[in-house]
Protein backbone atom coordinates (compact mmCIF):
# COMPACT_ATOMS: atom_id res chain seq x y z
CA UNK A 1 0.00 0.00 0.00
CA UNK A 2 0.99 3.66 -0.72
CA UNK A 3 2.73 5.36 1.82
CA UNK A 4 0.03 7.93 3.80
CA UNK A 5 0.72 11.33 2.99
CA UNK A 6 -2.34 13.97 4.75
CA UNK A 7 -3.69 16.86 3.56
CA UNK A 8 -3.50 19.33 5.57
CA UNK A 9 -1.04 18.14 7.76
CA UNK A 10 -1.39 16.02 10.67
CA UNK A 11 -0.59 18.64 13.34
CA UNK A 12 -2.66 21.14 11.71
CA UNK A 13 -5.48 18.48 11.97
CA UNK A 14 -4.95 18.05 15.64
CA UNK A 15 -4.78 22.09 15.93
CA UNK A 16 -8.45 22.44 14.13
CA UNK A 17 -9.88 19.37 16.21
CA UNK A 18 -9.09 21.72 18.89
CA UNK A 19 -10.54 24.56 17.85
CA UNK A 20 -14.07 22.71 16.33
CA UNK A 21 -14.14 21.77 20.29
CA UNK A 22 -13.63 25.00 21.38
CA UNK A 23 -16.17 26.97 18.90
CA UNK A 24 -18.49 24.05 19.79
CA UNK A 25 -18.49 24.13 23.58
CA UNK A 26 -17.24 27.58 24.30
CA UNK A 27 -14.62 27.78 27.27
CA UNK A 28 -13.29 30.39 28.87
CA UNK A 29 -10.47 29.17 30.24
CA UNK A 30 -8.48 26.76 28.22
CA UNK A 31 -4.68 25.32 29.27
CA UNK A 32 -2.22 23.28 27.06
CA UNK A 33 -0.03 20.85 28.32
CA UNK A 34 3.04 19.94 26.91
CA UNK A 35 2.15 23.34 24.72
CA UNK A 36 5.68 23.36 23.19
CA UNK A 37 5.94 26.23 20.90
CA UNK A 38 2.41 27.50 21.58
CA UNK A 39 1.38 27.13 18.11
CA UNK A 40 -2.08 25.65 19.48
CA UNK A 41 -2.24 28.31 21.84
CA UNK A 42 -1.54 31.04 19.29
CA UNK A 43 -4.24 29.70 17.35
CA UNK A 44 -6.71 29.69 20.01
CA UNK A 45 -6.21 33.47 21.28
CA UNK A 46 -8.48 33.96 18.05
CA UNK A 47 -11.41 31.64 19.62
CA UNK A 48 -13.71 34.22 20.96
CA UNK A 49 -15.39 32.37 23.91
CA UNK A 50 -11.93 32.27 25.80
CA UNK A 51 -10.75 34.62 28.17
CA UNK A 52 -8.03 32.82 29.91
CA UNK A 53 -5.21 30.74 28.07
CA UNK A 54 -2.06 28.94 29.95
CA UNK A 55 0.65 27.18 28.41
CA UNK A 56 2.67 24.45 30.50
CA UNK A 57 5.81 22.55 28.96
CA UNK A 58 8.47 21.47 30.69
CA UNK A 59 11.16 23.02 28.20
CA UNK A 60 11.40 26.70 28.95
CA UNK A 61 13.73 26.71 25.69
CA UNK A 62 11.14 25.73 23.23
CA UNK A 63 8.67 27.33 24.58
CA UNK A 64 10.38 30.94 24.39
CA UNK A 65 11.26 30.55 20.61
CA UNK A 66 7.45 31.93 19.32
CA UNK A 67 6.20 33.53 22.68
CA UNK A 68 6.21 36.35 21.46
CA UNK A 69 3.86 35.97 18.92
CA UNK A 70 1.07 35.50 21.69
CA UNK A 71 1.65 38.79 22.12
CA UNK A 72 -0.63 41.25 21.40
CA UNK A 73 -0.58 43.60 18.13
CA UNK A 74 -0.54 46.92 17.41
CA UNK A 75 -3.86 46.98 15.86
CA UNK A 76 -5.05 45.11 19.11
CA UNK A 77 -4.38 47.54 21.01
CA UNK A 78 -5.85 50.19 18.15
CA UNK A 79 -9.10 48.56 17.99
CA UNK A 80 -9.28 46.17 21.41
CA UNK A 81 -12.09 43.79 21.89
CA UNK A 82 -14.69 43.72 23.94
CA UNK A 83 -13.18 40.43 25.20
CA UNK A 84 -10.79 40.28 28.51
CA UNK A 85 -7.63 37.78 27.26
CA UNK A 86 -4.62 36.68 29.55
CA UNK A 87 -2.29 34.35 28.43
CA UNK A 88 0.31 32.81 30.73
CA UNK A 89 2.90 30.38 29.72
CA UNK A 90 4.93 28.53 32.66
CA UNK A 91 7.97 26.33 32.96
CA UNK A 92 6.60 22.94 34.54
CA UNK A 93 6.03 19.13 34.47
CA UNK A 94 2.47 17.97 33.89
CA UNK A 95 2.84 16.04 36.73
CA UNK A 96 3.59 18.42 39.61
CA UNK A 97 0.43 19.75 41.59
CA UNK A 98 0.27 23.87 40.73
CA UNK A 99 -3.31 26.32 41.70
CA UNK A 100 -2.10 28.11 38.62
CA UNK A 101 -4.12 25.92 36.88
CA UNK A 102 -7.38 25.10 38.61
CA UNK A 103 -10.48 26.43 37.62
CA UNK A 104 -9.88 25.52 33.78
CA UNK A 105 -12.88 24.46 31.62
CA UNK A 106 -10.35 22.79 29.05
CA UNK A 107 -7.63 21.48 29.18
CA UNK A 108 -5.83 19.63 26.38
CA UNK A 109 -2.91 17.46 25.89
CA UNK A 110 -1.69 17.22 22.34
CA UNK A 111 0.73 14.67 21.28
CA UNK A 112 1.97 14.48 25.22
CA UNK A 113 1.50 11.29 26.95
CA UNK A 114 3.86 9.62 25.16
CA UNK A 115 6.06 11.46 26.06
CA UNK A 116 5.87 10.79 29.38
CA UNK A 117 8.31 8.08 31.47
CA UNK A 118 6.17 4.73 32.92
CA UNK A 119 6.52 7.07 36.41
CA UNK A 120 5.19 9.93 34.96
CA UNK A 121 2.12 8.31 33.48
CA UNK A 122 1.41 7.39 36.50
CA UNK A 123 1.23 9.92 38.31
CA UNK A 124 -0.50 11.99 35.25
CA UNK A 125 -4.12 10.86 36.04
CA UNK A 126 -4.43 12.41 39.30
CA UNK A 127 -2.48 15.98 38.68
CA UNK A 128 -4.99 16.38 35.95
CA UNK A 129 -8.03 14.59 36.46
CA UNK A 130 -7.80 14.12 40.16
CA UNK A 131 -6.02 18.10 40.79
CA UNK A 132 -7.38 20.17 38.08
CA UNK A 133 -10.07 18.54 37.76
CA UNK A 134 -11.35 21.11 34.72
CA UNK A 135 -14.83 20.03 32.90
CA UNK A 136 -13.20 18.64 29.93
CA UNK A 137 -9.83 17.10 28.98
CA UNK A 138 -8.87 16.09 25.33
CA UNK A 139 -5.84 14.00 24.88
CA UNK A 140 -4.28 12.96 21.72
CA UNK A 141 -1.77 10.00 21.00
CA UNK A 142 -0.71 7.91 17.85
CA UNK A 143 -1.89 5.26 17.02
CA UNK A 144 0.55 2.58 16.69
CA UNK A 145 -1.57 0.93 14.30
CA UNK A 146 -1.27 3.46 11.73
CA UNK A 147 2.60 3.25 11.63
CA UNK A 148 3.25 0.32 9.31
CA UNK A 149 1.73 3.24 6.69
CA UNK A 150 3.59 6.19 7.57
CA UNK A 151 7.18 5.92 5.57
CA UNK A 152 9.89 5.55 7.01
CA UNK A 153 8.72 4.41 11.04
CA UNK A 154 10.26 2.04 12.62
CA UNK A 155 9.98 1.42 15.91
CA UNK A 156 8.52 4.90 17.24
CA UNK A 157 7.26 7.92 15.37
CA UNK A 158 9.36 9.94 17.28
CA UNK A 159 12.83 9.42 19.18
CA UNK A 160 11.30 10.82 22.58
CA UNK A 161 8.39 8.29 22.38
CA UNK A 162 8.46 6.71 25.41
CA UNK A 163 5.49 4.40 23.98
CA UNK A 164 2.71 4.15 21.67
CA UNK A 165 -0.43 2.84 22.21
CA UNK A 166 -3.00 0.78 19.54
CA UNK A 167 -6.13 1.65 19.89
CA UNK A 168 -7.26 -1.00 22.45
CA UNK A 169 -4.40 -0.33 24.79
CA UNK A 170 -5.46 3.33 24.62
CA UNK A 171 -8.77 3.17 25.35
CA UNK A 172 -8.57 0.63 28.14
CA UNK A 173 -5.93 3.17 29.98
CA UNK A 174 -8.63 6.45 29.09
CA UNK A 175 -11.95 4.26 30.06
CA UNK A 176 -9.46 3.29 33.45
CA UNK A 177 -9.16 7.15 34.17
CA UNK A 178 -12.66 8.23 33.38
CA UNK A 179 -13.87 5.49 35.66
CA UNK A 180 -11.49 6.50 38.23
CA UNK A 181 -12.20 9.89 38.57
CA UNK A 182 -15.55 10.31 37.31
CA UNK A 183 -15.18 11.42 33.63
CA UNK A 184 -17.35 10.43 30.43
CA UNK A 185 -14.97 9.37 27.37
CA UNK A 186 -15.40 9.21 24.06
CA UNK A 187 -12.69 8.34 21.80
CA UNK A 188 -12.77 9.78 18.26
CA UNK A 189 -9.05 10.78 15.82
CA UNK A 190 -7.81 12.54 12.91
CA UNK A 191 -6.10 11.61 9.89
CA UNK A 192 -8.66 9.08 8.19
CA UNK A 193 -7.04 5.58 6.81
CA UNK A 194 -6.66 5.33 2.93
CA UNK A 195 -9.61 3.31 1.33
CA UNK A 196 -8.87 -0.61 1.98
CA UNK A 197 -6.93 0.32 5.54
CA UNK A 198 -10.09 1.50 7.72
CA UNK A 199 -9.42 -1.21 10.15
CA UNK A 200 -6.29 0.68 11.84
CA UNK A 201 -8.13 3.65 12.42
CA UNK A 202 -7.83 6.99 13.00
CA UNK A 203 -3.53 8.27 12.94
CA UNK A 204 -3.89 9.92 15.48
CA UNK A 205 -6.86 8.48 18.17
CA UNK A 206 -7.89 11.39 20.79
CA UNK A 207 -10.47 10.92 23.68
CA UNK A 208 -12.30 13.14 24.93
CA UNK A 209 -12.87 13.43 28.65
CA UNK A 210 -16.01 15.29 30.02
CA UNK A 211 -16.81 15.39 34.25
CA UNK A 212 -19.83 14.05 35.33
CA UNK A 213 -20.37 16.52 38.08
CA UNK A 214 -18.81 19.77 39.20
CA UNK A 215 -16.53 19.57 42.41
CA UNK A 216 -17.39 21.46 45.71
CA UNK A 217 -16.37 24.94 46.27
CA UNK A 218 -14.83 23.84 49.85
CA UNK A 219 -12.74 21.51 47.85
CA UNK A 220 -11.75 23.86 45.14
CA UNK A 221 -10.50 26.34 48.63
CA UNK A 222 -8.93 23.65 49.89
CA UNK A 223 -6.75 22.87 46.27
CA UNK A 224 -6.11 26.65 45.62
CA UNK A 225 -4.08 26.61 49.50
CA UNK A 226 -1.49 24.04 47.77
CA UNK A 227 2.39 26.22 47.03
CA UNK A 228 3.04 27.47 43.71
CA UNK A 229 5.36 25.32 41.60
CA UNK A 230 5.22 26.47 38.08
CA UNK A 231 8.27 29.00 36.98
CA UNK A 232 5.22 32.13 35.11
CA UNK A 233 7.72 33.02 31.99
CA UNK A 234 5.09 34.97 29.87
CA UNK A 235 1.96 36.82 31.03
CA UNK A 236 0.56 38.74 28.30
CA UNK A 237 -3.02 40.93 29.30
CA UNK A 238 -4.61 41.96 26.23
CA UNK A 239 -6.27 45.67 25.96
CA UNK A 240 -9.94 45.09 26.36
CA UNK A 241 -12.81 47.93 26.38
CA UNK A 242 -14.09 46.08 29.60
CA UNK A 243 -11.20 47.92 30.92
CA UNK A 244 -12.38 51.26 31.29
CA UNK A 245 -9.06 52.71 30.12
CA UNK A 246 -9.51 51.57 27.13
CA UNK A 247 -13.24 52.25 26.94
CA UNK A 248 -12.95 55.80 26.78
CA UNK A 249 -9.84 55.92 24.56
CA UNK A 250 -12.21 54.25 22.12
CA UNK A 251 -15.29 56.12 22.89
CA UNK A 252 -13.35 59.87 22.54
CA UNK A 253 -11.38 58.45 19.21
CA UNK A 254 -14.89 57.42 17.93
CA UNK A 255 -16.08 60.99 19.03
CA UNK A 256 -13.56 62.95 17.89
CA UNK A 257 -13.48 61.30 14.31
CA UNK A 258 -17.27 61.18 13.82
CA UNK A 259 -17.76 65.27 15.06
CA UNK A 260 -14.67 65.90 12.58
CA UNK A 261 -16.57 63.99 9.65
CA UNK A 262 -20.10 65.48 10.85
CA UNK A 263 -18.00 69.44 10.67
CA UNK A 264 -16.27 68.81 7.55
CA UNK A 265 -19.66 68.06 5.41
CA UNK A 266 -21.24 70.76 7.08
CA UNK A 267 -18.87 73.11 6.59
CA UNK A 268 -18.14 72.17 3.22
CA UNK A 269 -21.97 72.78 2.67
CA UNK A 270 -21.56 75.84 3.46
CA UNK A 271 -18.81 76.57 1.56
CA UNK A 272 -19.99 75.63 -1.47
CA UNK A 273 -23.27 78.04 -0.39
CA UNK A 274 -21.88 81.03 0.49
CA UNK A 275 -19.55 80.94 -2.89
CA UNK A 276 -22.51 80.32 -5.06
CA UNK A 277 -25.27 83.02 -3.26
CA UNK A 278 -23.31 86.11 -1.34
CA UNK A 279 -27.10 87.58 -0.48
CA UNK A 280 -28.33 87.64 2.66
CA UNK A 281 -29.62 83.81 3.53
CA UNK A 282 -32.19 85.08 5.49
CA UNK A 283 -34.16 85.59 2.54
CA UNK A 284 -32.84 82.33 0.78
CA UNK A 285 -34.26 78.90 1.37
CA UNK A 286 -31.87 77.38 3.79
CA UNK A 287 -29.96 73.88 3.09
CA UNK A 288 -29.15 73.55 6.60
CA UNK A 289 -30.04 70.23 8.46
CA UNK A 290 -32.41 71.93 10.95
CA UNK A 291 -33.14 74.69 8.67
CA UNK A 292 -31.78 77.14 10.13
CA UNK A 293 -29.70 80.03 8.41
CA UNK A 294 -26.15 79.74 8.33
CA UNK A 295 -25.23 83.71 8.39
CA UNK A 296 -27.94 83.78 11.25
CA UNK A 297 -26.74 81.21 13.05
CA UNK A 298 -22.79 82.73 12.98
CA UNK A 299 -24.06 85.84 15.04
CA UNK A 300 -25.92 83.54 17.52
CA UNK A 301 -24.69 82.95 20.77
CA UNK A 302 -25.19 79.69 22.75
CA UNK A 303 -27.82 80.90 24.52
CA UNK A 304 -29.43 82.04 21.93
CA UNK A 305 -29.16 79.18 19.53
CA UNK A 306 -30.87 76.94 22.97
CA UNK A 307 -33.64 79.60 22.72
CA UNK A 308 -33.99 79.03 19.37
CA UNK A 309 -34.89 75.93 19.29
CA UNK A 310 -36.56 75.31 22.43
CA UNK A 311 -36.64 71.64 22.00
CA UNK A 312 -33.42 71.26 22.02
CA UNK A 313 -32.73 70.45 18.50
CA UNK A 314 -29.74 68.02 18.38
CA UNK A 315 -28.76 69.55 14.95
CA UNK A 316 -25.10 70.46 14.98
CA UNK A 317 -24.26 74.62 14.71
CA UNK A 318 -22.02 77.60 13.78
CA UNK A 319 -20.62 79.18 17.12
CA UNK A 320 -17.67 81.62 15.99
CA UNK A 321 -15.00 79.73 14.75
CA UNK A 322 -16.56 76.17 15.48
CA UNK A 323 -19.11 74.16 14.89
CA UNK A 324 -20.98 72.85 17.50
CA UNK A 325 -22.36 69.50 17.23
CA UNK A 326 -24.70 68.47 20.36
CA UNK A 327 -23.89 65.08 21.90
CA UNK A 328 -27.44 63.79 21.29
CA UNK A 329 -26.69 63.77 17.95
CA UNK A 330 -23.46 61.97 18.12
CA UNK A 331 -25.10 59.34 20.94
CA UNK A 332 -27.55 58.41 17.65
CA UNK A 333 -24.35 56.87 15.91
CA UNK A 334 -24.38 53.43 16.47
CA UNK A 335 -21.09 52.64 17.30
CA UNK A 336 -21.23 55.76 19.76
CA UNK A 337 -24.44 53.99 21.18
CA UNK A 338 -22.03 50.54 21.46
CA UNK A 339 -19.48 51.74 22.92
CA UNK A 340 -21.34 53.78 25.65
CA UNK A 341 -24.41 51.68 26.40
CA UNK A 342 -26.09 54.73 27.93
CA UNK A 343 -25.89 59.02 27.61
CA UNK A 344 -24.74 59.33 30.72
CA UNK A 345 -21.60 56.91 29.96
CA UNK A 346 -20.84 58.96 27.03
CA UNK A 347 -20.71 62.33 28.84
CA UNK A 348 -18.72 60.58 31.27
CA UNK A 349 -16.07 59.40 28.69
CA UNK A 350 -15.60 62.45 27.05
CA UNK A 351 -15.62 64.96 29.82
CA UNK A 352 -12.09 66.49 30.33
CA UNK A 353 -10.89 64.64 27.25
CA UNK A 354 -13.12 66.69 24.49
CA UNK A 355 -13.66 70.15 23.60
CA UNK A 356 -17.49 71.06 24.87
CA UNK A 357 -19.54 74.11 24.83
CA UNK A 358 -20.02 75.81 28.73
CA UNK A 359 -22.93 73.80 29.20
CA UNK A 360 -21.44 70.31 27.99
CA UNK A 361 -24.41 70.07 25.64
CA UNK A 362 -21.98 69.38 22.63
CA UNK A 363 -18.80 68.74 21.23
CA UNK A 364 -16.64 71.77 20.03
CA UNK A 365 -14.56 71.26 16.43
CA UNK A 366 -12.30 74.09 15.05
CA UNK A 367 -13.15 75.26 12.07
CA UNK A 368 -9.42 76.87 11.61
CA UNK A 369 -8.37 74.34 9.18
CA UNK A 370 -6.32 77.13 7.50
CA UNK A 371 -9.09 77.16 4.28
CA UNK A 372 -11.08 79.47 6.07
N1 LIG B 1 1.44 19.89 22.12
C1 LIG B 1 2.38 20.46 21.19
C2 LIG B 1 1.92 20.26 19.78
O1 LIG B 1 1.06 19.43 19.54
O2 LIG B 1 2.38 20.98 18.90
C3 LIG B 1 3.79 19.89 21.39
C4 LIG B 1 3.87 18.42 21.44
S1 LIG B 1 5.53 17.84 21.61
C5 LIG B 1 5.44 16.42 20.64
C6 LIG B 1 5.55 17.25 23.29
C7 LIG B 1 5.81 18.35 24.28
O3 LIG B 1 5.62 17.84 25.59
C8 LIG B 1 7.24 18.88 24.22
O4 LIG B 1 7.25 20.26 24.04
C9 LIG B 1 7.83 18.48 25.58
O5 LIG B 1 8.78 19.42 26.06
C10 LIG B 1 6.59 18.42 26.43
N2 LIG B 1 6.76 17.59 27.65
C11 LIG B 1 7.33 16.39 27.76
N3 LIG B 1 7.29 15.95 29.03
C12 LIG B 1 6.64 16.91 29.74
C13 LIG B 1 6.29 17.06 31.11
N4 LIG B 1 6.57 16.11 32.01
N5 LIG B 1 5.66 18.18 31.47
C14 LIG B 1 5.37 19.15 30.58
N6 LIG B 1 5.70 19.06 29.28
C15 LIG B 1 6.32 17.95 28.86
Amino acid sequence: MEPVKFTPPLYKQRYQFVKDLVEKHKPKKVADLGCGECSLLWQLKFCSSIEVLAGIDINEDVMKEKMHTLSPLPCEYLQPSWRPLVITLYQGSVVQKDPYLLGFDMITCIELIEHLEAEELAAFPDVVFGFLAPTMVVISTPNSEFNSLLPGVKLFRHLDHKFEWNKEEFKSWASDVAVCYGYTVEFTGVGKPPPGAEDVGFCTQIGIFVRDCVETADIVTYKMATDHVYKTIFKAVYPSLQDEKYLQYAVVSEVLYQAHRIKTSLWDGIKAKENGNNQCPEKEQCCWPSGHCVTFLRNLDLREHEKLTENRDIEPFIHGNAVCIPLEKLYLIPRVKQLCGTFAMLIKMITGKVALTIDGSSVVVSTDDGSE
